[in-house]
């Protein structure tokens, strides 16, 4: 905390108390304050949107698991987008009911369907905890100690201002790593339903040519609902429970926007890593990004292989591959994108300059060797990294690893006091995690499993990782279909209260047994190691955020991390490459246009001809000669906030977020005017879907949209 006031002080002598608008702009609502709201284009004051003290914008915003969504209804009516309400599609989907491909429409609430493993989220409150969990790091000096000791605090302050019995749960978040925590308390929902999903062909026009892309024509939306006891208290799903009353819906302007018009959105964006310094961005384009890209790539084509002439198991993968093919184009597109920016080389000049500035500033001295100590971490980090890489793709994906996994950490995880398991082991999580361990084992397909593990021991020798040494090709082969194949473990899903006998069946099978354990150790192994890096990287980075700010003579915006953020922009065109400009509005005409190239633009039954028949209601745009379809803008956005409110200056929902740019993806290392572009679906398609093709009356009376 020492170092802490020193350089704040030293801050404020130096370059006064100001703040400086980042370039980047996903705001914690902590931050509000200090902008000028109306200069920048907003149209309603700082409570209307946060309020601790009433009800504002914020309280019609949800979290709905990894994604955004925003109450539209005094019924607890949710807008995300289809992407995020795919899995509860797909769930509700039969080769008889296939209402992933046909759409989702629950005319009465008796029809909603119970969408199983989705949870919503409110933010209630949040509460500044840096001094509490920094002073439990104090005097700890081995770094996976410290490591261990900040994941304990941070669970230990969670579980004091969780209150169970008003469903309250709440987390502390790293704002900047090392540096500032944040307690954030939400009330959570579990049982959600799904109301509406357009036909997969109108939610994902495009498919994967499109995902990334602009111009881009998808009708990315679908409806949820809240629900809750009769008493108001949050739930399981029971047909007693009734419809959630928000403090807040957002109201509809069915006017929609135009080029240049000013735009905010609320969200819960994931992940950005701006504040991280050049040898992060090394270790993403030298070893994250391509690992993965590839094994994603590898399973993907695989899963599509199995589906092909297959429409049971196209619908079984149905989840997984339009999970891995999201990830697998974003780390294409940002591999691309470091490329085309030169990003890494602008980071490595930055960063020379900064360590100019270190030396020839006292006050900074003992900062001299910070950029050394940080890059050589990272020759640590990145020495491991294929093989870390390698056991993620082991552990994640292969069911009967997998499995195993779960069985052994359960065996050797609740034998500890319950502060001291892993998280994903303790009495709070343990559900949560094995329902994550059920998705991947009901994925189970023999074919798939042999072909993966061979695929995991080719590329062990590919990149000479020290496992599976001690067998050839052919003996692995031999034990992949006579071990691994023929064994129990992995082939359906577990369930908590059997555990302990899937545990001594796994032990009987004391080949797989083995080979599992073995795998299991050595992963530990690294696991402590790198504990031990980041508690180390933890500290450096702290202390990089800090020194690069007195260097700019600016404060930063923390990196995006599920919380609650605000960013706002304008309707905005864009030059993707030289010479082209795209302009920042699709229409119904340009839907049209692509469905003649067929595979992922093949339209839904009647679409073309309620085309035809020019019926545009009362959301025909003049000026574009059309209803416009998707618009784009250049707010600051990532994974997370898909199924963001767009809204205009007044607080009015006028669109839906869903994308980004194929520019943007490398976004979440850097923000850009000139490539940073998200996407969404105008409101006035999303009502012309509801009013004209779905015949959505219900909804439609619900949304109360004014004209
Ligand atoms: N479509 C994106 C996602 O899948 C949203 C984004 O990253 O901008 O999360």
């Amino acid at each position: 905390m020492k170092r802490l006031t020193a350089i704040t002080i030293f801050i404020f002598l130096f370059f006064g108390v100001r703040f400086m608008l980042a370039e980047e702009g996903m705001y914690p609502l902590s931050e509000l304050k200090k902008l000028n709201l109306t200069k920048i284009g907003f149209q309603i004051p700082e409570s209307e949107i946060y309020n601790p003290n009433g009800v504002s914008l914020i309280d019609a915003l949800v979290k709905v698991n990894g994604c955004t969504g925003s109450f539209v209804s005094p019924n607890g009516l949710i807008l995300t987008n289809h992407h995020c309400a795919f899995a509860a599609i797909k769930e509700a989907s039969s080769l008889e009911h296939n209402y992933l491909r046909d759409g989702f429409y629950a005319e009465t609430q008796e029809e909603e369907y119970p969408a199983k493993n989705y949870t919503c989220r409110i933010t209630e409150s949040y509460e500044d905890v840096s001094d509490k969990v920094l002073s439990a790091l104090e005097g700890i000096e081995d770094y996976s100690e410290r490591t261990k000791a900040l994941k304990k605090i941070m669970r230990k302050l969670a579980d004091e201002a969780s209150d169970e019995e008003n469903s309250i749960v709440a987390e502390v978040s790293e704002m900047f790593k090392g540096k500032t925590y944040v307690l954030f308390r939400y009330k959570v929902i579990k049982d959600v339903r799904l109301v509406f999903a357009p036909p997969r062909a109108i939610g994902e026009y495009g498919g994967e040519t499109d995902n990334w892309i602009w111009p881009r024509h998808s009708g990315d939306f679908a409806f949820m609902r809240a629900y809750v006891a009769q008493d108001g208290s949050s739930a399981e799903y029971s047909k007693d429970n009734i419809p959630y009353t928000p403090q807040k819906f957002l109201r509809i302007n069915p006017h929609g926007v135009k080029e240049n018009d000013f735009v905010f959105i609320l969200g819960y964006p994931g992940r950005t890593y701006r504040n991280r310094p050049a040898a992060f961005l090394k270790f993403m384009q030298d070893y994250q990004l391509p690992f993965i890209q590839n094994l994603y790539s590898w399973m993907i084509e695989k899963f599509t292989e199995l589906g092909k002439n297959n429409p049971e198991l196209q619908l079984k993968f149905a989840t997984i591959i339009k999970g891995l093919s999201n990830t697998e184009k974003n780390y294409r597109g940002k591999m691309i994108g470091l490329k085309r920016t030169h990003l890494l080389e602008k980071k490595y000049r930055e960063e020379k300059e900064m360590q100019d500035f270190i030396s020839k500033t006292d006050e900074l001295k003992k900062y001299a060797n910070l950029l050394n100590e940080i890059n050589s971490v990272y020759d640590e980090i990145n020495s491991g990294a294929n093989l870390n890489f390698w056991f993620y793709g082991a552990f994640r994906f292969s069911p009967t690893l997998a499995a195993s996994k779960f069985l052994l950490d359960y065996e050797h995880e609740t034998k500890k006091p319950e502060d001291e398991r892993k998280s994903a082991f303790s009495e709070k999580n343990i559900r949560k995690t094995l329902s994550r361990l059920n998705r991947t084992l009901a994925l189970y397909n023999k074919s798939f499993e042999e072909d993966y593990l061979m695929f995991l021991f080719n590329l062990a020798r590919k990149k000479n990782l020290p496992v599976l040494e001690k067998f050839s090709e052919t003996d692995f082969e031999k034990f992949v279909k006579e071990t691994i194949s023929e064994a129990a473990t992995g082939k359906k899903p577990l369930d908590l209260e059997n555990i302990d006998d899937e545990i001594a069946r796994l032990k009987e099978n004391k080949k797989l047994f083995d080979f599992v354990n073995e795998l299991y150790r050595l992963n530990e192994k690294i696991k402590n190691k790198s504990d031990e890096l980041n508690g180390k990287l933890n500290g450096l980075y702290a202390n990089y955020v800090d020194v690069k700010s007195i260097w700019k003579g600016k404060n930063f915006i923390p990196d995006a991390n599920s919380t609650l953020r605000l960013t706002f922009g304008r309707i905005k065109g864009y030059s993707p490459a030289d010479a082209v400009w795209y302009y920042p509005v699709t229409t119904l005409n340009g839907v049209i246009d692509k469905s003649v190239l067929g595979k992922d633009y093949v339209l839904p039954p009647r679409y073309e001809e309620l085309f035809n028949s020019r019926d545009y209601g009362s959301f025909f745009d003049a000026d574009l000669n059309s209803v416009p379809v998707n618009i784009l803008y250049d707010t600051d956005t990532t994974g997370g906030n898909s199924g963001s409110p767009v809204m205009n200056a007044k607080g009015e929902l006028i669109g839906l977020n869903f994308d980004r740019a194929f520019e943007a993806t490398i976004n979440d290392f850097a923000w850009n005017e000139s490539y940073s572009r998200s996407i969404g679906v105008d409101i006035r398609y999303i009502l012309w879907i509801l009013e004209k093709y779905s015949h959505a009356e219900n909804i439609l009376a619900e949304l109360q949209v004014k004209n």
